[in-house]
């Protein structure tokens, strides 16, 4: 299960031993063009952006790096003023010890003084104008760094196209009531009360959908995890409806499978399996692994994300959190909040992930599809080696300029890697869509000839949780 209104997701050892608060940035769900930030390259400034912003970007990326690659920058803007359209109380930020503070500072200023607001009012009406004519191509061609257009450009075209009506709309599927989601989310439910087949025994913890708690199931023994999640603070029902119909339909070995699912008192409870090994997270942050490790994991990962493309559904939020273990050493991906059903090689707009595993196409807004999955797949593979993703210490404005202009990003411990694992990473984080590996591709890769025994993880996942002192081990 996942996360449903929230975007940017960091649960690092350093966040907690830092003793800051987790806070991240709202994610979106879907996007639209909202503003029309442009920089002139002769004046060497932005516009369509609050002042705030501007003093924002200066203080984070250097003069240098703007001339250097302002489409970058562009693009960077853009998808944080995406998530401050989000309501306040959403907003969470991803810190960075010494940034947090100045972080969410220009943004509270961004917010509170409106200024955003006016200019993103203005702004959006322009876009709107931009949208009705570009329609097919605008995510690719509306980052690029234009000449400056004034507004009165812009409504003149806006002028143009009303020439042209009537305008015929597309007639778009009605959307479900709560009332009608509810409904549809009882039939899928099983009919029992689930107390009386399930004993929670503890909480492992929570996300922004709901608890997650161990549980045994009061006839057969087994214990599950059961997922709590209360339909009153869901202000998307609609989302956890589609989930459930995705989870119910996906079975593999590398998913984390969905069980049975109940409806108390407007609570689901979401019976999946357990992995008793906690996240792949823990054992990258607390301890080394050694590249046939990881070349296990990479292949149990592909297996996983392989079945998931093979159905038509892209994750889009692949990192190591989302990477469950269980102590025997079995590797699965969970968390299907953010997959889309794509048809064949339908591509999406939408721009979801988190910041540091995002791909360059969906930082810069271009069409994307199954890819992105492998892209993060390239930076779990950093995260195995380093410990944590390219940029984790940027603040998320810099991260999204790094990863729309550098590309590949580099790898501190790279002339430590044996060609195979570099060929595999290269083949994983190639910027290029087109010549960047399909899962199915990776999945004959001689990086995973390497691949060791996913039993051979037991002792990393011990060392970890026990460092970690989690709860879930106790709970065994
Ligand atoms: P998000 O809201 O982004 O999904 P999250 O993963 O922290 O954030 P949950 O999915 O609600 O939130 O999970 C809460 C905790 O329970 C996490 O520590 C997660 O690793 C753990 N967890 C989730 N599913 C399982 C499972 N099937 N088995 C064991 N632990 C699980
Ligand atoms: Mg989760």
């Amino acid at each position: 299960m996942k996360k449903f209104a929230e975007l940017f997701k960091i649960k690092k050892k350093a966040d907690v031993d830092m003793g800051q608060e987790n806070m991240n940035i709202s994610g979106p769900t879907e996007v639209q063009h909202d503003v029309h930030v442009t920089y002139d390259a002769h004046t060497q400034s932005f516009s369509g952006i609050p002042d705030s912003w501007k003093g924002y970007i200066d203080k984070f990326i250097s003069k240098a790096e703007i001339e250097r690659d302002p489409d970058a920058v562009v693009s960077a803007v853009k998808w944080m003023q995406h998530s401050m359209r989000m309501k306040k109380e959403d907003i969470k930020f991803t810190p960075t010890d010494r940034t947090i503070k100045e972080e969410s500072d220009a943004i509270d200023h961004a917010l509170d003084n409106n200024s955003g607001k006016s200019c993103s009012g203005n702004l959006e009406e322009v876009s709107l104008s931009n949208k009705t004519s570009t329609s097919a191509d605008e995510s690719s061609t509306e980052s690029s760094v234009k000449d400056k257009k004034t507004l009165n450009d812009e409504v003149d075209n806006k002028q143009a196209i009303d020439a042209i009506s009537p305008v015929q709309v597309r007639k778009k599927p009605a959307k479900l009531s709560d009332e009608e989601v509810l409904e549809k989310l009882r039939l899928l439910c099983s009919p029992d009360h689930p107390d009386s087949i399930f004993e929670k025994i503890s909480e492992i913890g929570s996300g922004a959908s709901g608890t997650v708690f161990i549980a045994r199931n009061r006839r057969l023994g087994n214990k599950v995890a059961i997922k709590d999640i209360d339909l009153d603070k869901q202000p998307k029902k609609e989302l956890i409806l589609t989930e459930i119909k995705v989870m119910r339909e996906l079975r593999h070995e590398n998913l984390v499978n969905f069980l049975d699912v109940y409806l108390l008192d407007n609570h689901l409870w979401v019976i999946m399996e357990l992995l008793d090994g906690g996240p792949l997270t823990d054992v990258v942050t607390e301890t080394i692994m050694k590249e046939p490790q990881i070349a296990a994991v990479c292949n149990q990962t592909l297996q996983g994300i392989n079945y998931l493309h093979q159905n038509g559904v892209i994750h889009r939020d692949i990192k190591s959190d989302n990477v469950l273990l269980g102590k025997d050493g079995s590797i699965k991906v969970t968390d299907f909040g953010f997959c889309a059903n794509i048809q064949g090689d339908e591509k999406r707009q939408t721009m979801v992930g988190t910041p540091y595993w995002m791909a360059p196409e969906v930082v810069n807004r271009k069409h994307y599809g199954k890819k992105v999955d492998i892209w993060s797949l390239g930076i779990m593979a950093i995260e195995m080696i380093e410990g944590e993703p390219p940029y984790l210490k940027e603040t998320p404005l810099r991260a999204l300029y790094l990863i729309a202009s550098n590309g590949k990003p580099s790898v501190p411990s790279w002339d430590k890697l044996s060609p195979e694992f570099q060929d595999f990473l290269n083949r994983c984080l190639e910027v290029d869509t087109e010549k960047r590996a399909s899962s199915e591709e990776l999945l004959s890769h001689r990086f995973l000839n390497k691949a060791v025994s996913t039993t051979t993880l037991k002792p990393l996942i011990e060392a970890a949780q026990k460092i970690l002192d989690k709860r879930i081990s106790h709970a065994m």
